[in-house]
């Protein structure tokens, strides 16, 4: 029998739960069915203690149980204290496998825990399945995204981080009778070594539209210019859309690296994705394969693009686009 598979909640700056956990609680509750319905747990550090929200996602997003850390101190993240206490709760519960978001914050924590446990982590993962042997296949991209590779990990728990954006999140499907274990927290767990100063919020934080857009507008190297850009800002205010960029058009300095989407940008899961003079390489469209629907304009007709599309159109994007604008305007 499985001892389950442990998920890092992480509450945000802004105090609510991180979407990242809703998508892999949907996930973790497929991968306990392949375990023989092994339990899906949850930890937790909260100065708010549970408050109702909490427990309303916990409880709908199919969580057994969840170890909640509450004390006033954790207001502030903090490395050491929190994976000092993940990495004893850990040992305790023996979790077989332990999944934490690929944020900024999950990717500090993740590697001091494993190296602290001794086990392996596979980073930055955009798809998690269990093998014929009942073990996590962790699968992420490699060789600077040319190949994917499928990881298996020797020791447990078994840890992954998980990019955002790449499973759909579980509200309200999973409905759960969830236990929540209140832990004890000593004074001495608090060692910190590090003081915060200040807090500095990052211009990526602040422009964050593409994470929650549901039409993107995305031009690449073939827009030829920040006047190309320009157009397709138009144009994705006519539809109610958010403009993105691939890293051929953000590297020729076309838009800012904050709106690059693919391996080394966004993930993207918008309704309606209209890909502007964009070849299709996969660094760019495994940044994308979450999207609803899938539209290209590109005047190659051999372009990769056009393999992951569900709607091509071959033609000079310069041509289309402003006949685009021109109709919606007269509507
Ligand atoms: C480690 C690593 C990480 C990377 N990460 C990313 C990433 O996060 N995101 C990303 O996007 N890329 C990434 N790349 C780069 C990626 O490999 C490609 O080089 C890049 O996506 C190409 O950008 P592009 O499609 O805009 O340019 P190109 O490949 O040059 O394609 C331009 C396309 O525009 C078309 N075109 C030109 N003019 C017109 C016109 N008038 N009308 C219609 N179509 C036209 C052309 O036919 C062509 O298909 C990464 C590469 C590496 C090695």
């Amino acid at each position: 029998m499985s001892n389950g598979i442990l998920l890092y909640a992480e509450v945000t700056r802004q105090g609510y739960i991180h979407t990242v956990f809703f998508e892999l609680a949907n996930k973790a509750r497929e991968l306990a069915d392949k375990l023989d319905g092994a339990p899906v747990m949850a930890v937790l550090f909260t100065k708010h203690g549970m408050m109702p929200d909490y427990k309303e996602g916990f409880t709908n997003s199919g969580i057994d149980k969840v170890f909640v850390f509450e004390d006033e101190k954790f207001e502030q993240y903090s490395t050491e204290t929190y994976s000092n206490l993940i990495v004893d709760l850990v040992k305790e519960i023996e979790p077989d496998i332990f999944l934490i978001g690929a944020t900024n914050q999950g990717r500090d924590l993740a590697p001091r825990i494993s190296s602290a446990l001794g086990t392996g982590l596979t980073a930055d993962c955009i798809d998690l399945d269990i093998n014929e042997k009942g073990l996590l296949a962790a699968t992420r991209p490699t060789f600077g995204g040319q190949l994917m590779a499928t990881i298996l990990c020797k020791t447990k728990p078994q840890m992954a981080t998980v990019r955002p954006k790449v499973f759909k999140p579980a509200y309200d499907i999973n409905y759960k009778n969830t236990d929540f274990v209140y832990k004890l927290i000593k004074p001495e767990d608090f060692k910190d070594r590090v003081e915060l100063v200040e807090f500095i919020q990052g211009i990526e934080d602040i422009k964050n539209e593409l994470d929650s857009a549901e039409i993107i507008v995305a031009g690449g190297k073939g827009m030829k210019g920040e006047e190309g850009f320009n157009l397709l800002e138009e144009f994705a205010e006519l539809i109610g859309g958010t403009v993105g960029a691939s890293r051929g058009a953000v590297d020729l300095g076309y838009a800012p690296h904050s709106i690059q989407i693919g391996q080394t940008g966004k993930t993207v899961t918008p309704k309606l994705y209209i890909a502007c003079a964009i070849s299709g390489a996969i660094q760019h469209t495994v940044g994308i394969t979450g999207s609803e629907h899938i539209v290209c304009i590109n005047n190659d007709p051999n372009a990769p693009i056009f393999d992951v599309s569900d709607t091509g159109i071959v033609a000079d994007v310069f041509e289309v686009i402003p006949k685009l604008i021109e109709i919606l305007k007269s509507n």
